[in-house]
């Protein structure tokens, strides 16, 4: 007998038809004999629905009253599939994140979970009854309830399973597994049977949008035993793991896309020790991210500070810079919002010379220019025209993984 933490997302359980597919999925995995956590997100596009009621009702709400609405989506959802898996003669109980004991940091709209107190989920396994618990929220320290951040449920689930440790983590989806590339995007695309918790990571913040950051990293932690599967299909998927036995001969895992970014230059910078840590400090005080930085080399005595930050983040941060401008003392800002990021990851991509040049090649051959670099020990990412960059997806994904 194993204990195993489900996740099923929101298009999987998007109506009745597929609440009672994913309440057979379940079933089936308890009436083997396993002890089953289920975790779920709100159904379809609930989510999205539930924040355009609140933006007619007051676009400025503040984030306590909007976690307590878009946290009412998972609820939802718990409570069907619980009458469904009733209905099927199941013994079975819904859960909400107070109830299930998952204490979370204070920060709504994107709240850490911090610790998960066992007892009443322990319980009722004990009992013998199916636990569905709401997925994506949290309950802070005055009992306030919280929401992790979009796309949340994941981390609900891997955390659950690493408090519980779990034998297993399946996260449901409406993919059946972790590809090479978009399939939507490179029809060539190959289905990985593993990956490990770092190329799964970096893919993850590269835009491929299988599986929430966060859950990764806490898989990774906590050696979560995690497997990313279809739940309309009844096949294996992708398993996500520490170490993978390569029986592929590229060193690559998959090539990810980004077209949620921008690109922010600051042109007549001085020449100065301290002007990068004046700039990238103040951007963090304003809590905005920055992902590629490239300073050119100085010439004149001035240089110019080039980096990416989220689209969402870009008026944010030209209006931040231009209010210090007397104080960074730079001549002017370009912005630019049409650029895009194609990322390379792969386990030793570093140490293998030839693989950045594969890459720059496949670049070359189609014609592709590239605005700026970056590497890190397992990625290779590169900076494009927006319109460049599916076709430098298919470019790279055909260069390293052969056109069939
Ligand atoms: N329902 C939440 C969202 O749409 C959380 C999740 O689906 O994981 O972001
Ligand atoms: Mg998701």
């Amino acid at each position: 007998m194993s204990l195993i933490v489900q996740k099923f997302g929101g298009s999987s359980v998007q109506d009745a038809k597929h609440l009672r597919n994913v309440a057979g999925l379940i079933a089936e995995t308890y009436l083997e004999g396993n002890d089953v956590i289920v975790v779920l997100s709100a159904q379809g596009d609930t989510t999205d629905g539930l924040i355009e009621k609140a933006c007619e009702i007051n676009p400025g709400a503040s984030k306590r009253e909007m976690d307590m609405l878009l946290s009412t989506g998972e609820q939802i959802s718990v409570a069907l599939c619980a009458m469904a898996l009733e209905g099927m003669g199941l013994p079975c109980v819904s859960l909400t994140a107070w109830q299930a004991g998952i204490q979370s940091t204070s920060v709504h709209g994107d709240a850490r979970i911090k610790k998960i107190d066992t007892e009443r989920v322990r319980g009722e396994l004990d009992q013998h009854r199916i636990v569905l618990v709401t997925g994506f929220q949290g309950l802070n320290r005055r009992g306030d309830i919280t929401t992790l951040g979009r796309g949340g449920s994941d981390t609900s689930a891997v955390a659950l399973a690493a408090a519980f440790q779990a034998d297993l983590c399946q996260i449901f989806t409406d993919v059946d597994g972790v590809y090479t590339a978009d399939p939507r995007i490179v029809p060539t695309a190959r289905k990985l049977e593993e990956i490990t918790y770092d190329e799964m990571l970096e893919l993850a913040s590269q835009g491929a949008q299988i599986l929430h950051n966060r859950s990764v990293e806490l898989a990774k932690k906590f050696r979560v035993n995690l497997e990313v599967l279809s739940s309309l299909e009844r096949k294996s998927g992708t398993h996500v793991k520490e170490v993978t036995k390569k029986v592929e001969k590229t060193n690559i895992a998959g090539v990810a896309r980004d077209v949620s970014i921008a690109r922010v230059a600051l042109v007549g910078l001085e020449h100065n020790p301290g002007v990068a840590f004046q700039v990238f400090h103040l951007l963090s005080k304003h809590n905005i991210n920055v992902d590629v930085i490239l300073q050119s080399i100085g010439r004149e005595d001035t240089k110019d500070i080039s980096f990416t930050v989220h689209k969402k983040d870009l008026a944010d941060t030209v209006a931040v810079l231009e209010e210090h401008k007397d104080t960074l003392r730079f001549d002017h800002i370009t912005a630019d919002e049409h650029i895009g990021k194609v990322s390379v990851v792969g386990v030793g991509l570093m140490s293998n010379s030839g693989v950045a040049a594969k890459i720059f090649e496949a670049l070359y051959e189609a014609g592709i220019n590239i605005q700026m670099i970056s590497t890190s020990e397992i990625r290779v990412s590169v900076l494009l025209d927006e319109e460049d960059v599916n076709r430098a997806v298919r470019a790279i994904h055909d260069k390293f993984f052969g056109e069939v």
